[in-house]
């Protein structure tokens, strides 16, 4: 199909046209790649934004329940939400964080929620290309919100963060006065922590968590990006859907402090950056990787310097060669 009836077809909101587009955009294939690309420029359009949410937490405490809950509350208000996912580990099983049907099944069969299961693929690289590439098509093809869910292993989530505007950590009431285990790196991504599960026998815990959660936040050092009271813990049901409008209030009120104040605009154009610098950089690595001589001069230089060579003269020896080759 031609880059400008696809593009046309996506702009219209047309699902099955979105869904082969982020086929195409996980594609490997050198001709898909050079397709996706035509597809995303002819399709680039600043004015055309979805607020960009992400969602964290480890497997159990309620994500895909959250997300159902609180997507349906948002089509509710007549707002158009995308899910996609990021599951670099889901190679593990073959599957996919979003691939069992009986997860949001309800939302899945809303006409205005889009729901996109992770792919299965092993590079966290490959994973964060395709996410923001998808994102850039459902933004295009009109979506009010995009939500990106992340399972809680480490560098994905500083990803997901890296992607989106307002970034959500889901957690589970938890006993005692320990936090989990959360890392402090994961809490100072979070804008909002959502002590989900707060219903029945563990509301009293939930409400202790969210108070020690409180507590640990007011100990961070207030970040540029936030208006007073941010970052904050909050108690969520998703199972009982109750305090899906509070967090909705919470997020427009800080995406819209964030949009007055240039804050939004900013990270925009630093993620951008960033994003730039690693498409260079994986660049680099897949030619390092493609070139057979390359390749091989590579693993005669590892043997010398397990053999005790310098690594830096030895990287430095690489480098050079691809510096010819470009050449
Ligand atoms: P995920 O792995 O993070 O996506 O978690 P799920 O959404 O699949 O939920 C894991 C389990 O927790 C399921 O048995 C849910 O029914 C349960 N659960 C999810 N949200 C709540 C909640 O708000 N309250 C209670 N009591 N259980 C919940």
């Amino acid at each position: 199909m031609e880059t400008e009836t696809r593009a046309r077809l996506i702009r219209a909101g047309d699902r099955r046209a979105l869904a082969r587009a982020i086929t195409l955009v996980e594609s490997g294939r050198a001709d898909h790649r050079e397709q996706a690309l035509a597809l995303l420029d002819a399709l680039r359009d600043p004015s055309r934004q979805a607020l960009r949410i992400g969602l964290s937490g480890t497997p159990g405490v309620g994500k895909s329940t959250f997300i159902e809950a609180f997507g349906l509350m948002l089509t509710g208000l007549g707002l158009k939400v995308a899910v996609l996912a990021v599951d670099p580990s889901s190679s593990r099983s073959g599957g996919s964080i979003l691939g069992d049907k009986t997860r949001m099944e309800r939302l899945s069969r809303d006409p205005n929620a889009f729901i996109r299961p992770s792919p299965s693929q092993t590079q966290l690289g490959g994973v964060a290309r395709r996410t923001r590439e998808a994102v850039a098509l459902c933004e295009a093809a009109g979506f009010d919100v995009v939500l990106i869910e992340t399972v809680g292993v480490g560098q994905s989530e500083t990803m997901v963060a890296e992607m989106t505007d307002i970034f959500l950590l889901l957690l589970a009431p938890a006993g005692g006065d320990e936090l989990q285990g959360v890392k402090r790196g994961i809490m100072e991504m979070a804008d909002l922590i959502l002590v989900n599960k707060a219903d029945g026998e563990l509301l009293p815990t939930a409400r202790r968590t969210c108070a020690d959660y409180s507590g640990a936040l007011q100990l961070l050092r207030r970040r540029p990006q936030d208006p007073t009271g941010f970052p904050k813990a909050l108690m969520v049901s998703a199972a009982e859907g109750s305090g899906m409008t509070e967090v909705w209030a919470e997020i427009t009120a800080l995406a819209g402090w964030r949009h007055e104040t240039g804050h939004h605009d900013r990270r925009r154009a630093e993620q951008a950056r960033h994003w730039f610098e690693e498409e260079v950089r994986q660049g680099l690595l897949a030619r390092l990787s493609a070139d057979p001589a390359i390749r091989a001069r590579m693993q005669a230089l590892g043997d010398q310097v397990a053999q005790g060579m310098s690594p830096s003269t030895a990287a430095a020896q690489v480098l050079a060669l691809l510096a010819r080759g470009s050449g």
